[in-house]
């Protein structure tokens, strides 16, 4: 069979992975979560690819479905895991524990725990926790490794939620601080310092600020390097924008031609070999998924409103950072485009709103709906809110069909509450 285009429009019908929405929108219902197995491969590959010696540890975060990391483990991916859950189902995922680096500001001990036990890198956020991973290791007669988080005081320009490396952010240690907690760690006899690590924010779309994070990145390496540590590997984060709305994104290579040169040239003058890891969650996974939902109600109001049976509760990045999705009807993709509609979910919240002002063909109720560039950031984030199961996810690959996580049912809301006795 030829190789379908990941997103394509025949007889008027949105297709996606050469599987036609319409159709499964009447098999599976909706909402339906819609991933296209050859786009995550081409993605992850086409960033291998500007990046050939560089390790890419996906960050699980974007979307931690135990196929969508399994088809990363088949492409070689390591992971980058911010709990105790997603280092769980990255290991379940085949994803080998020397290719996880365990992240996070705030970890349990049990987290830790976790870490010390199956082996994995952590990449440690204060001395406080610092402190207590040695304690832990101690415990389990077991040398951590880790890598520091370093805040590196970088803006990029990017919705202030996901701005992480600002002077202000609750992430990493201040790059002021950061020989300090070197020194300590050298001090302390169940760790290893064996790396270094930031990543300064997400949907970056200049790479600017990634060439600024990588020199002062480089700048500390140079220090660490002069205290008589090795560094095994320099992480410097995810962030790779894409674009959602026609705006113009770097792409890998454009990534690589501008912090390569740099990583370069510093690791050549210090005659170290790091490892350069990189951690893109967003531009991996964003674009291979669509959401297709129904449409309830058009209401002419205010605005013209179409009621679509999906909302915050499975896309919650509209409301959360103002984010543009694109908007497809799917059932009349190839229909000229007359009326400017706002596409809002089911649920009691006046900001449950997927799309502002669209100009779309003209919609009835009943007519398919397909959000998309949903991929990152979308399921990962779904709730139960206002008593709404979860929706299922299926994979599609040029042609076949597969259900990778089934629809919740009713049940499922209340299957781990527990009525006390005496209310029964
Ligand atoms: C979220 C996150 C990433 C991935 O960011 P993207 O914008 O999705 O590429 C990478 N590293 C860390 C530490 C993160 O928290």
């Amino acid at each position: 069979m030829m190789s379908a285009n990941h997103l394509e429009i025949e007889n008027s019908h949105l297709i996606i992975g050469g599987v036609d929405t319409v159709i499964l929108a009447e098999r599976f219902g909706t909402p339906l979560y819609v991933t296209n197995e050859a786009r995550i491969r081409a993605n992850y590959q086409r960033f291998q690819d500007a990046f050939p010696n560089a390790d890419i540890y996906y960050a699980a975060k974007a979307n931690y479905n135990l196929t969508v990391l399994r088809i990363l483990a088949e492409e070689g991916a390591g992971a980058d895991v911010f709990s105790g859950g997603e280092l769980y189902c990255a290991l379940k995922a085949g994803i080998p524990s020397d290719k996880i680096l365990f992240n996070g500001n705030s970890k349990t001990d049990a987290e830790l725990e976790l870490a010390i036990e199956n082996d994995i890198r952590v990449s440690v956020d204060s001395l406080d926790e610092l402190r207590a991973l040695s304690e832990i290791a101690h415990t389990h007669d077991h040398q951590a490794k880790v890598a520091f988080r370093v805040n590196p005081d970088v803006s990029p320009s990017t919705h202030p939620k996901i701005a992480t490396g600002l002077r202000e952010s609750k992430f990493g240690i201040p790059s002021q601080d950061v020989i300090a907690a070197y020194k300590e760690a050298l001090s302390l006899e169940n760790i290893k310092p064996v790396g270094i690590h930031c990543h300064i924010g997400s949907q970056i779309l200049d790479v600017a600020p990634f060439v600024e994070a990588t020199k002062k990145m480089m700048d500390l390496v140079e220090e660490v390097t002069r205290l008589g540590i090795q560094l095994e590997f320099i992480d410097l984060g995810g962030g790779l924008g894409i674009s959602y709305e026609n705006e113009a994104a770097p792409s890998p290579k454009d990534l690589a031609n501008a912090i390569l040169p740099v990583f370069a040239e510093r690791i050549k003058a210090l005659e170290i070999q790091p490892k350069l890891i990189l951690e893109p969650g967003r531009y991996i996974m964003a674009d291979t998924t669509i959401l297709l939902a129904k449409v309830n109600t058009v209401k002419h109001a205010y605005r013209n409103f179409v009621g679509v049976d999906a909302g915050l509760n499975l896309l919650v990045r509209p409301v959360m950072y103002d984010a543009y999705h694109g908007i497809v009807v799917a059932n009349k993709a190839g229909e000229k485009s007359s009326v400017v509609y706002t596409i809002v979910g089911p649920i009691c919240e006046a900001g449950d709103v997927l799309a502002r002002d669209r100009f779309l063909p003209k919609i009835e109720k009943g007519d398919l709906i397909a959000i998309l560039d949903v991929g990152a950031y979308g399921f990962s984030m779904s709730s139960q809110y206002n008593g709404r199961p979860r929706c299922a996810e299926l994979l599609v690959c040029e042609g076949k069909v597969d259900v990778i996580r089934k629809r919740e049912s009713y049940d499922d809301l209340l299957a781990s509450q527990i009525l006390p006795s005496r209310f029964r």
